[in-house]
């Protein structure tokens, strides 16, 4: 285990599975402590992950809270707060998709995606802010669809360009604390939200990554562990892509 990250805490959302539980392993090997954070019907999986976390030599529990619900965060840091006291590194990854064109698209698919993907950001991170001391670092989960666009995903689109916006205006306001707060815009990696995709689909994806492949979430998880680190300090208000080269 590297300690470069000794002494810190992270709280990670949505991470039972998935890129969120690449990136809480990834910080428990440079030595940080991991909060993991799922919905009630991923917990016996959440807290799986979270002994997995532990056997590494950091401390590591999971709480549930359904990101879209402000009460629900609001539990929830409470009880992060007795038992970890600050939040040094948020991570805003929980997320969900509902594809649909907009013509077929249920209210329910639109607003279940906002809320989930967006009205989330400002949940956890307005709640967390108090707990977070000079220097921490926010990092959220954006999308190469809320660059470019993507068919079938206006709902997800629009949430994930709304984290860009979040983002740039966040860290004007936080820079006087040396928090910086930047965001991840992975292409297509491997998950069970990519599962969902048609073969037929990928294969036509594969033609137009340069990289020819999908990423995997310890990919992105290696980015997130530098946006989370010292090395990182002077990077702020930034979207980086990571997608093979697809966005060129
Ligand atoms: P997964 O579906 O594998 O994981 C998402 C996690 O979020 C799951 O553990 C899920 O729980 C959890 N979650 C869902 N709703 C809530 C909620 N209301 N409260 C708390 N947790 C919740 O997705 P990925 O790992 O692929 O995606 C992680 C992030 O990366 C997302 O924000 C996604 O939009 C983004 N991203 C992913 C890309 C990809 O190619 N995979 C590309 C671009 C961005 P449960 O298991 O119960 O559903």
């Amino acid at each position: 285990m590297d300690t470069k990250l000794k002494g810190k805490n992270a709280l990670i959302t949505g991470s039972s599975r998935g890129i969120g539980k690449s990136i809480a392993l990834a910080l428990a090997k440079e030595g940080c402590n991991i909060i993991i954070n799922d919905i009630a019907p991923a917990m016996e999986e959440a807290k799986k992950t979270a002994s997995e976390i532990k056997a590494l030599g950091v401390n590591a529990e999971a709480f549930t809270a359904d990101v879209s619900d402000y009460e629900s965060v609001e539990k929830m840091v409470v009880e992060i707060q007795k038992k970890f006291q600050k939040i040094d590194i948020l991570v805003n990854n929980a997320g969900i998709t509902k594809d649909r064109t907009l013509k077929k698209m249920a209210k329910g698919e639109w607003y279940d995606v906002i809320n989930i993907n967006l009205n989330s950001i400002y949940n956890v991170t307005h709640l967390v802010l108090p707990l977070m001391p000079d220097g921490g670092r926010i990092i959220s989960l954006s999308s190469i669809a809320g660059l470019g666009g993507n068919f079938g995903q206006t709902n997800y689109g629009a949430t994930k360009a709304g984290i860009v916006g979040f983002t740039k205006s966040l860290s004007k306001e936080l820079g006087k604390n040396k928090i910086t707060v930047n965001a991840i815009a992975p292409g297509f990696i491997k998950s069970k939200m990519t599962e969902k995709i048609p073969v037929m689909v990928i294969e036509q994806l594969m033609e137009l990554i340069p990289m020819k492949e999908m990423g995997l979430p310890e990919d992105v998880a290696d980015l997130a562990v530098f946006l989370a680190s010292e090395q990182s300090k002077y990077i702020t208000g930034q979207v980086i892509r990571i997608d093979g080269g697809l966005g060129m």
